[in-house]
């Protein structure tokens, strides 16, 4: 069974890896919030600084991905603690006339971090491929930002038993071919899309199972690599029940939606992903 060791695989020194071996999972859990269309200026600041009044206690990995409007912002005001801040979605493109998008370079520019790509609400709410989601990735990796590629059946794939299949397709279309990924600069999100924002959440057995499948896969294409890659869970998680989906094996954080809109709420699912 895997090891998860407090230390992220970015800053692992070489002699932790040498203690835990070439082969043992060093992740450190991300909790992120999705704040979707959510927050003007001043909210938005308070929810952020809530976060950092926190976040010292948390041993987890902290990231907001506001709105586009407030990237800079909330950038500004995590700056200098240990909040990292991630935007929603960028467009493929380098620049151009593309109305009302902004680029992987723009999101860097602002001061983030990270870029959640491949939401279901982009996927199925605004038509967006897994090809497209890979040109995303992709230049998203050219700016150095960490892409967090959502993934996720809908209910009637999953009552049709198809789950793991479409689990796999999204990750071989989605994800580059290049040979690029790697744990720094890629994070899975697995999120049903059934469970996103209803308040339903698939039985902790059916939770194992994805995961375990989206490692087992990564592991196919990316060796020993994938075993540094983070796998978040993603869909109607809360403080109610964030500490037994976070100890589900190959479960590294959370993608957490309606929840990250309080500073309370989401500081709770960090303690949580600290145990
Ligand atoms: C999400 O939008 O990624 C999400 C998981 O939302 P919620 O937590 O509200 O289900």
């Amino acid at each position: 069974m895997l090891e998860h060791v407090q230390c992220d695989v970015t800053t692992c020194n070489s002699s932790e890896k040498q203690q835990f071996g070439e082969d043992m999972a060093v992740r450190k859990k991300l909790i992120a919030g999705n704040w979707k269309m959510n927050m003007l200026h001043t909210d938005g600041a308070a929810l952020a600084r809530g976060v950092v009044a926190g976040a010292e206690n948390a041993s987890c990995e902290l990231l907001l991905c506001p709105p586009s409007t407030l990237l800079s912002w909330i950038a500004e005001t995590v700056h200098g603690s240990t909040v990292r801040v991630g935007a929603q979605d960028c467009h493929e493109a380098q620049s151009g006339a593309f109305t009302g998008d902004i680029s992987a370079a723009m999101v860097r520019d602002s001061g983030a971090s990270h870029v959640i790509l491949g939401h279901s609400e982009r996927r199925h709410g605004l038509g967006e491929t897994d090809s497209r989601v890979q040109a995303k990735v992709e230049a998203a990796h050219g700016d150095n930002l960490v892409a967090i590629v959502c993934i996720g059946e809908t209910e009637v794939e999953r009552d049709a038993g198809q789950t793991l299949e479409v689990l796999s397709t999204q990750l071989d279309g989605s994800l580059p071919t290049s040979g690029t990924i790697t744990g720094a600069n890629t994070v899975i999100a697995y999120e049903p899309v059934w469970a996103i924002g209803t308040g339903r959440t698939p039985t902790l057995d059916e939770v194992r199972a994805a995961h375990a499948h989206i490692r087992a896969h990564l592991e196919a294409s990316l060796g020993e690599e994938a075993l540094q890659v983070r796998i978040l869970y993603g869909g109607s998680m809360k403080p109610e029940n964030a500490e037994k989906l976070l100890t589900i094996e190959n479960v590294d954080g959370g993608l957490i939606g309606g929840a990250s809109l309080s500073a309370e709420n989401f500081l709770a699912i960090a303690a949580a992903a600290n145990v």
